[in-house]
Protein backbone atom coordinates (compact mmCIF):
# COMPACT_ATOMS: atom_id res chain seq x y z
CA UNK A 1 0.00 0.00 0.00
CA UNK A 2 3.02 2.36 0.44
CA UNK A 3 2.64 4.39 -2.72
CA UNK A 4 6.61 5.85 -2.21
CA UNK A 5 8.29 3.52 -1.17
CA UNK A 6 10.22 0.63 -3.24
CA UNK A 7 7.91 -2.49 -3.51
CA UNK A 8 7.94 -6.15 -4.78
CA UNK A 9 6.04 -8.53 -5.38
CA UNK A 10 5.26 -12.01 -3.62
CA UNK A 11 3.59 -14.65 -4.05
CA UNK A 12 2.17 -17.10 -0.86
CA UNK A 13 -0.51 -19.63 -1.16
CA UNK A 14 -3.21 -17.19 -0.82
CA UNK A 15 -2.50 -15.18 -3.87
CA UNK A 16 -0.24 -12.28 -4.90
CA UNK A 17 0.91 -9.45 -3.05
CA UNK A 18 2.53 -6.31 -3.82
CA UNK A 19 4.70 -5.07 -0.71
CA UNK A 20 7.12 -2.93 0.70
CA UNK A 21 10.77 -4.10 0.26
CA UNK A 22 11.75 -3.07 3.88
CA UNK A 23 9.51 -2.31 7.04
CA UNK A 24 10.26 1.31 6.64
CA UNK A 25 8.24 1.33 3.80
CA UNK A 26 5.08 -0.71 5.42
CA UNK A 27 1.92 1.09 5.84
CA UNK A 28 0.92 1.31 9.51
CA UNK A 29 -2.90 0.47 8.43
CA UNK A 30 -1.17 -3.21 6.68
CA UNK A 31 -1.99 -6.36 8.30
CA UNK A 32 -0.09 -9.37 7.65
CA UNK A 33 -1.15 -12.41 5.97
CA UNK A 34 -2.71 -15.08 8.99
CA UNK A 35 -1.06 -18.32 9.31
CA UNK A 36 -3.73 -20.94 7.88
CA UNK A 37 -5.09 -23.23 10.22
CA UNK A 38 -3.71 -26.51 8.91
CA UNK A 39 -5.99 -28.88 7.02
CA UNK A 40 -5.32 -32.17 9.58
CA UNK A 41 -6.32 -29.97 12.58
CA UNK A 42 -9.90 -28.99 10.60
CA UNK A 43 -12.17 -31.41 9.90
CA UNK A 44 -14.92 -29.71 10.08
CA UNK A 45 -16.15 -26.36 8.50
CA UNK A 46 -15.07 -23.99 11.54
CA UNK A 47 -18.54 -21.67 10.78
CA UNK A 48 -21.47 -24.62 9.41
CA UNK A 49 -19.67 -27.63 11.09
CA UNK A 50 -19.94 -29.99 7.88
CA UNK A 51 -17.09 -32.53 7.50
CA UNK A 52 -14.93 -32.53 5.14
CA UNK A 53 -14.30 -35.49 3.16
CA UNK A 54 -13.14 -35.96 -0.66
CA UNK A 55 -16.35 -34.32 -1.92
CA UNK A 56 -16.19 -31.21 0.80
CA UNK A 57 -13.47 -29.59 -0.14
CA UNK A 58 -11.69 -27.18 2.63
CA UNK A 59 -11.48 -23.69 1.58
CA UNK A 60 -8.97 -20.91 3.62
CA UNK A 61 -10.10 -17.24 4.72
CA UNK A 62 -7.42 -15.54 3.12
CA UNK A 63 -7.94 -12.75 6.13
CA UNK A 64 -8.68 -15.16 9.33
CA UNK A 65 -7.07 -18.44 8.02
CA UNK A 66 -9.73 -20.42 9.05
CA UNK A 67 -11.22 -23.18 7.39
CA UNK A 68 -14.65 -23.32 5.84
CA UNK A 69 -16.77 -25.23 3.22
CA UNK A 70 -17.03 -23.74 -0.15
CA UNK A 71 -21.19 -22.39 1.33
CA UNK A 72 -19.25 -20.51 4.30
CA UNK A 73 -16.05 -19.41 1.95
CA UNK A 74 -17.42 -17.80 -1.12
CA UNK A 75 -16.62 -14.39 -1.68
CA UNK A 76 -14.12 -12.51 -3.65
CA UNK A 77 -13.19 -9.25 -2.34
CA UNK A 78 -10.44 -7.03 -2.37
CA UNK A 79 -7.69 -6.91 0.24
CA UNK A 80 -5.61 -3.91 0.24
CA UNK A 81 -4.69 -3.99 3.94
CA UNK A 82 -3.00 -7.09 3.05
CA UNK A 83 -1.97 -6.22 -0.17
CA UNK A 84 -3.29 -8.82 -2.29
CA UNK A 85 -3.31 -7.66 -6.23
CA UNK A 86 -6.14 -9.60 -6.92
CA UNK A 87 -9.87 -10.29 -4.77
CA UNK A 88 -9.09 -12.96 -2.78
CA UNK A 89 -11.19 -15.31 -1.27
CA UNK A 90 -12.59 -14.70 2.80
CA UNK A 91 -15.50 -16.06 4.83
CA UNK A 92 -18.48 -14.41 6.11
CA UNK A 93 -17.30 -12.99 8.40
CA UNK A 94 -14.23 -11.25 7.31
CA UNK A 95 -16.18 -10.19 3.79
CA UNK A 96 -18.29 -8.02 6.01
CA UNK A 97 -15.15 -6.19 8.18
CA UNK A 98 -13.47 -6.02 5.14
CA UNK A 99 -16.23 -3.91 3.30
CA UNK A 100 -15.63 -1.38 6.18
CA UNK A 101 -12.20 -1.57 5.80
CA UNK A 102 -12.14 -0.73 2.15
CA UNK A 103 -14.71 2.09 2.38
CA UNK A 104 -11.57 3.39 5.17
CA UNK A 105 -9.33 2.79 1.66
CA UNK A 106 -11.32 4.82 -0.80
CA UNK A 107 -12.73 7.42 1.32
CA UNK A 108 -12.07 8.37 4.42
CA UNK A 109 -7.97 7.82 3.96
CA UNK A 110 -8.19 10.64 1.26
CA UNK A 111 -10.13 12.53 3.45
CA UNK A 112 -7.03 12.15 6.27
CA UNK A 113 -4.58 13.00 3.05
CA UNK A 114 -6.30 15.48 1.77
CA UNK A 115 -5.86 17.35 5.79
CA UNK A 116 -7.48 20.05 7.91
CA UNK A 117 -7.44 22.84 10.21
CA UNK A 118 -6.58 22.50 13.54
CA UNK A 119 -5.70 24.11 16.94
CA UNK A 120 -2.73 22.52 18.20
CA UNK A 121 -1.40 21.96 21.96
CA UNK A 122 -0.17 19.67 24.05
CA UNK A 123 3.15 18.32 25.24
CA UNK A 124 5.60 19.69 22.79
CA UNK A 125 3.57 22.84 21.83
CA UNK A 126 1.96 25.81 23.69
CA UNK A 127 -2.19 26.15 22.87
CA UNK A 128 -2.29 29.35 20.92
CA UNK A 129 -5.99 29.88 19.76
CA UNK A 130 -4.48 32.04 16.77
CA UNK A 131 -2.67 30.03 14.70
CA UNK A 132 -3.87 27.16 12.68
CA UNK A 133 -2.19 24.30 11.59
CA UNK A 134 -2.95 22.41 8.72
CA UNK A 135 -2.94 18.59 9.54
CA UNK A 136 -2.94 16.01 7.27
CA UNK A 137 -1.39 12.31 7.03
CA UNK A 138 1.38 11.59 4.05
CA UNK A 139 0.76 10.15 0.58
CA UNK A 140 2.94 7.31 2.22
CA UNK A 141 0.13 7.09 5.41
CA UNK A 142 3.21 6.94 7.37
CA UNK A 143 3.02 10.19 9.22
CA UNK A 144 0.70 12.78 10.47
CA UNK A 145 2.25 15.94 9.01
CA UNK A 146 1.58 19.39 10.50
CA UNK A 147 1.96 22.96 8.91
CA UNK A 148 1.60 26.05 10.93
CA UNK A 149 1.27 29.20 9.44
CA UNK A 150 4.48 30.52 11.89
CA UNK A 151 5.50 27.31 13.82
CA UNK A 152 6.58 23.62 13.03
CA UNK A 153 5.68 20.78 15.06
CA UNK A 154 7.51 17.50 14.18
CA UNK A 155 5.78 14.88 11.97
CA UNK A 156 4.37 12.34 14.42
CA UNK A 157 4.52 8.44 13.39
CA UNK A 158 1.71 6.90 12.82
CA UNK A 159 2.75 3.54 13.99
CA UNK A 160 4.25 5.37 17.12
CA UNK A 161 0.68 6.45 18.02
CA UNK A 162 -0.53 4.72 21.31
CA UNK A 163 -3.93 6.19 21.58
CA UNK A 164 -6.37 8.52 19.84
CA UNK A 165 -9.09 9.69 22.24
CA UNK A 166 -11.90 11.91 20.08
CA UNK A 167 -12.60 14.73 22.58
CA UNK A 168 -16.91 15.57 22.69
CA UNK A 169 -18.74 18.23 24.23
CA UNK A 170 -22.07 17.67 24.83
CA UNK A 171 -22.73 21.27 24.06
CA UNK A 172 -25.62 21.59 26.70
CA UNK A 173 -25.27 25.31 27.06
CA UNK A 174 -26.59 25.58 22.74
CA UNK A 175 -30.36 24.74 21.86
CA UNK A 176 -30.18 21.52 20.23
CA UNK A 177 -32.47 19.54 18.37
CA UNK A 178 -33.02 15.92 19.52
CA UNK A 179 -30.80 14.39 16.80
CA UNK A 180 -28.32 17.25 17.45
CA UNK A 181 -28.33 15.98 20.88
CA UNK A 182 -25.62 13.56 20.65
CA UNK A 183 -21.65 14.70 21.61
CA UNK A 184 -20.16 16.84 19.38
CA UNK A 185 -16.35 16.08 18.41
CA UNK A 186 -14.44 18.85 19.36
CA UNK A 187 -10.96 17.94 18.40
CA UNK A 188 -9.06 14.68 19.36
CA UNK A 189 -6.24 13.84 21.63
CA UNK A 190 -3.32 11.61 20.18
CA UNK A 191 -0.80 9.89 22.49
CA UNK A 192 2.23 8.76 20.71
CA UNK A 193 6.08 8.41 21.18
CA UNK A 194 8.50 10.90 19.58
CA UNK A 195 11.87 10.52 17.80
CA UNK A 196 13.45 9.65 21.46
CA UNK A 197 11.32 6.97 22.21
CA UNK A 198 9.68 9.51 24.71
CA UNK A 199 6.09 9.55 25.79
CA UNK A 200 3.98 12.93 24.24
CA UNK A 201 0.26 13.89 23.73
CA UNK A 202 -1.36 16.53 21.15
CA UNK A 203 -4.49 17.99 21.27
CA UNK A 204 -6.03 19.13 17.87
CA UNK A 205 -8.79 21.20 18.75
CA UNK A 206 -11.26 22.72 16.17
CA UNK A 207 -13.33 24.31 19.15
CA UNK A 208 -12.61 27.71 18.20
CA UNK A 209 -12.47 27.42 14.14
CA UNK A 210 -14.83 29.57 11.87
CA UNK A 211 -15.52 26.45 10.02
CA UNK A 212 -15.55 23.09 11.53
CA UNK A 213 -16.85 20.89 8.85
CA UNK A 214 -13.69 19.53 7.77
CA UNK A 215 -11.83 18.90 10.57
CA UNK A 216 -14.54 17.30 12.09
CA UNK A 217 -14.89 14.95 9.06
CA UNK A 218 -11.22 14.93 9.35
CA UNK A 219 -11.21 13.73 13.02
CA UNK A 220 -14.38 11.42 12.60
CA UNK A 221 -11.67 9.36 9.46
CA UNK A 222 -9.43 10.01 12.25
CA UNK A 223 -11.38 7.65 14.51
CA UNK A 224 -11.97 4.64 12.07
CA UNK A 225 -8.26 4.94 11.02
CA UNK A 226 -7.01 4.64 14.50
CA UNK A 227 -9.18 1.22 15.10
CA UNK A 228 -7.15 0.26 12.11
CA UNK A 229 -3.59 1.10 13.60
CA UNK A 230 -4.16 -0.35 16.88
CA UNK A 231 -5.14 -3.41 14.95
CA UNK A 232 -2.00 -3.41 12.54
CA UNK A 233 -0.07 -2.69 15.65
CA UNK A 234 -1.99 -6.08 17.47
CA UNK A 235 -1.11 -8.10 14.63
CA UNK A 236 2.37 -7.44 14.44
CA UNK A 237 2.85 -8.50 17.68
CA UNK A 238 1.04 -12.26 17.94
ZN1 LIG B 1 -19.63 -24.19 6.20
ZN1 LIG C 1 -12.24 -15.11 7.68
Amino acid sequence: MATNADKKLVRSKSGLRIVATSEDGRSPFELYEPPWVPDKECHECMKCSTRFDFMKRRHHCRRCGKCFCDKCCTIKIALPRMCFVDPVRVCDTCAAVTRKENEFFDKHLKTLTNGADFFLSGSTIEENNEELFFCKISQDQRTLQFEGEHRKHEPVELSKVDSVQILTSSADDQALTLEEASPIAIGLSIKYKDRQSDQQFLRMSITNLPNKKASQLWTAAMQKGARMLYESKSSETT
